[in-house]
């Protein structure tokens, strides 16, 4: 039963906007790939039969049918990306895995990552990983020996390492999130490589702070850069460790609405990358390492609150929830705005361009025939009707493909409205 918990809660998931148009959108390309196909086997035959379509002809529209499997491939490799930033030991790892519900990737001193580590699902049931530049698929057993793995490479600094978790044992994965852990912004000196290798294609950024200290310049400095590559790029700000706060009770309120106001200032005034009440909802207290002891002990079939470091547990784990919620709806709005948008209206000029084409072709045939009817003297009656018969099937070509245009234009508006 804890399955099926779990799977109505991920219908109801923001993530299902971004899952649905997904779906929705190659399902027109499905379409779109049958009727290219379906018009290039009827331009072959008229290239075959006459001279009305000529080889560069041909040659372009078989094009199209090369660009739509282009399209479908990138289209079902598309994800939403989440990528954490923060000095070491904040706590980058701690989240990803509460967000997982599981110890995937090593936390905690001595297990510093020194390069980019990407969590995403996998349809295998075993876990495994890949290095950079190699197509070897590495067995993870289990945490401890990915975390050699990680420490022992010598890895540069901005390479990636891919960790391929089995979807089937997180909603997040199967649904096409991907997680991306950076090493601290205070050991990197590359700041630029990383956000040129790692994160234009982000959908959302995480900074995670602790709570115990101030933003420091770094952790600025980084999203500074960011915010300049990219137009208003999504922040969330984490501010973590907040259970230590429960020991000093006397000034956890102004600790907090000191932390806020910068945060927002932050967001707001520096960056101005949102306003004031998006900001408002963009920052959080939270710990991170109690949200993940919780979940483990859900796991187990226990209450989550058995999991509590501190004083105040269902409050931060209160938080930690509205966090992902509000984290949910907007990387799947934003994926779906960033990359189907895309899809959409190249799909919708490649249906345009094949009518043109086809049009064009019609018209030609038409004056072909026009002529040939002057000259009537010169046809033999078998000639003739084979012409007919070709300005019928054009004629049925091109009807399908102005239908097939006008419905793809429908679909894809239609789906685009809804999710967003
Ligand atoms: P990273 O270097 O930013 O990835 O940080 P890690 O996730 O590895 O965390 C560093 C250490 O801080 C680990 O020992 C964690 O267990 C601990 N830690 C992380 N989050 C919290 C938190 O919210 N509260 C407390 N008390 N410890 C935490």
């Amino acid at each position: 039963s804890e399955n099926r918990t779990m799977h109505i809660n991920a219908d109801k998931s923001p993530l299902q906007v971004f899952v649905r148009a997904k779906k929705k959108i190659n399902d027109i390309y499905v379409e779109i790939e049958e009727y290219v196909a379906e018009t290039t086997t009827f331009i072959n035959a008229l290239h075959a039969e006459a001279e009305i379509v000529d080889k560069a002809e041909r040659e372009l529209f078989e094009s199209y049918v090369l660009k739509v499997a282009g399209i479908r491939e990138v289209l079902a490799r598309d994800h939403m990306k989440v990528a954490f930033f923060g000095r070491t030991s904040n706590g980058k790892s701690s989240v990803i895995n509460a967000m997982l519900r599981e110890k995937i990737l090593p936390s905690g001193i001595g297990h510093t990552t020194n390069c980019f580590c990407q969590v995403e699902g996998s349809d295998s049931s075993e876990a495994y990983l890949m290095k950079e530049g190699s197509e070897e698929k590495l067995n993870v057993v289990n945490i401890k020996q990915l975390a050699n793995a990680l420490c022992q490479e010598k890895l540069s600094e901005s390479s990636l390492v891919r960790i391929f978790w089995p979807r089937e044992r997180c909603n997040l994965l199967r649904d096409d999130v991907v997680f991306v852990d950076s090493p601290g912004v205070d050991v990197s000196a590359n700041l630029d490589d990383w956000i040129d290798n790692h994160c234009l294609n982000a959908d959302v950024f995480v900074l995670v702070l602790n709570a115990e200290s101030t933003m420091t310049r770094a952790e600025k400095q980084f999203f500074h850069t960011v915010s300049q590559k990219l137009s208003k790029p999504n922040i969330f700000i984490l501010n973590n460790r907040w259970d230590a706060s429960a020991n000093e009770p006397e000034s956890q309120e102004s600790v907090r609405s000191q932390h806020t106001e910068r945060c927002i200032d932050f967001l707001t005034k520096e960056l101005k990358v949102t306003n004031e009440k998006e900001a408002a909802e963009r920052v959080f207290f939270v710990s991170a390492r109690e949200a993940l002891q919780a979940r483990i002990e859900e796991a187990k079939g226990n209450s989550p609150s058995q999991g509590a470091i501190a004083e105040g547990f269902h409050a931060r784990y209160f938080e930690f929830q509205d966090f992902e919620r509000k984290f949910e709806e907007c990387i799947s709005k934003s994926a779906v705005q960033t990359k189907f948008e895309k899809h959409s209206s190249r799909g919708k000029t490649l249906s345009g361009d094949m009518r043109s084409m086809l049009d064009n072709i019609y018209e030609r045939i038409t004056i072909f025939r026009n002529l040939k009817l002057d000259q009537k003297t010169l046809l033999s009656e078998r000639i003739q009707g084979t012409e007919t018969e070709m300005m019928n099937v054009t004629r049925e070509m091109k009807l399908k493909i102005h239908n097939m245009v006008e419905e793809v234009e429908q679909k894809v508006s239609k789906a685009l409205n809804e999710e967003i």
